[in-house]
């Protein structure tokens, strides 16, 4: 079994953040990641909000960029490497990954969270066949053709904005008459004339032969129900935490994120969390970034406390 001093779960930009920190403090770290280091960033057209870059910048080239300044101070990425399962001993945190298995002194969970499903019938049958959840990702299928997005967060909008650069139309389902996403969103949606947002309405049901052709939606304020014609729908109703390894082992809110104190702490001694993955105010690139620095030093101090 390998010996580290610290091992990371997950290679988005809080854990890639995680690594390069304590690489950098020459502490032997590495990183299990099961694809190549991405995370949700990754799937980002143009990222405008992270300091630094004035014109923005692709989310897979912040990804990429951030890799290698992390492997440069010596990270050693374990990429295709799916955890399997978290192991607490005495004196080591096991991390177990197939047939390999990785013992470090500390542990940083930074495995993000993935997009939540709408459980509506229509929706597992054509996932894949016009109903996706990353606009970055499918929207130029949907080229000139009128495709509907559901949500009123900032990812809706962002999806929406984006697909309306593609799309001859582009309809915002949201369940409430209030958008819940950062208001300069909200002005840029509702000023797009390819944007026509259907208030206070959910989707019931997703329908199609071989792929999506309607969406039978309900209105919550007369229950009123029409169906709507699309090429494609993309959901982007929030997120569900990646906790599932450390169920049972770290203390968890209500919703499944982790709970930890302001330097990433969590309940166990040890382990730390860092990133979209962890309770917190915002989920931003910029605060994983920082998680992900704050993590990597109290591992380090706890480390330095138990030897
Ligand atoms: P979110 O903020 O949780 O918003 C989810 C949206 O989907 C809400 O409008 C919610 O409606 C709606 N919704 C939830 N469940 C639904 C259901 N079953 N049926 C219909 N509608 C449903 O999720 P998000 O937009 O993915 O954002 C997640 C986090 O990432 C946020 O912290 C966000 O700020 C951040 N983010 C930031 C940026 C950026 O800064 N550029 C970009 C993307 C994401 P209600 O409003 O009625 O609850």
């Amino acid at each position: 079994m390998d010996d580290y001093d610290i091992s990371i779960v997950g290679g988005g930009a809080a854990g890639l953040t995680a690594g390069l920190y304590a690489s950098r403090a020459h502490l032997r770290t590495v990183l299990l990641e099961s694809m190549i280091p991405s995370g949700q960033a990754y799937m980002a057209e143009r990222i405008e909000n992270y300091p630094g870059f004035p014109d923005g910048i692709a989310g897979r080239e912040l990804i990429e960029r951030i890799a290698r300044q992390a492997t440069r101070f010596g990270l050693e990425i374990q990429q295709f490497t799916p955890v399997d399962k978290i192991e607490v001993a005495e004196q080591k945190k096991i991390v177990q990954a197939g047939e390999k298995r990785f013992a470090a002194s500390a542990l940083i969970i930074a495995t993000g969270a993935r997009w939540k499903t709408l459980g509506i019938p229509g929706e597992a049958e054509f996932a894949g066949k016009g109903i996706s959840y990353c606009a970055t990702c499918d929207g130029a299928f949907f080229s000139d053709q009128e495709v509907a997005v559901v949500g009123g967060g900032d990812t809706a909008l962002e999806d929406a904005l984006y697909l309306s650069r593609l799309c001859r139309k582009v309809y915002v389902i949201h369940r409430r008459d209030q958008l819940r996403a950062q208001k300069i969103l909200q002005r840029k949606a509702l000023e797009e004339p390819k944007i026509e947002f259907v208030w206070s309405a959910v989707v019931r049901e997703i329908k199609g032969e071989a792929v999506v052709k309607t969406l039978l939606l309900e209105s919550l304020k007369d229950g009123k129900r029409k169906e709507l014609t699309v090429a494609g729908v993309f959901i982007a109703v929030g997120q569900i935490p990646n906790t599932d390894l450390v169920r049972g082992i770290c203390v968890l809110d209500d919703m499944g994120y982790i709970i930890t104190d302001q330097d990433c702490t969590t309940s166990i001694a040890g382990i730390f969390a860092a990133g979209d993955v962890r309770k917190k105010g915002l989920r931003q690139i910029s605060t994983a970034v920082g998680d992900g620095a704050l993590a990597a030093a109290a591992a380090e101090r706890y480390i330095e406390r138990k030897t």
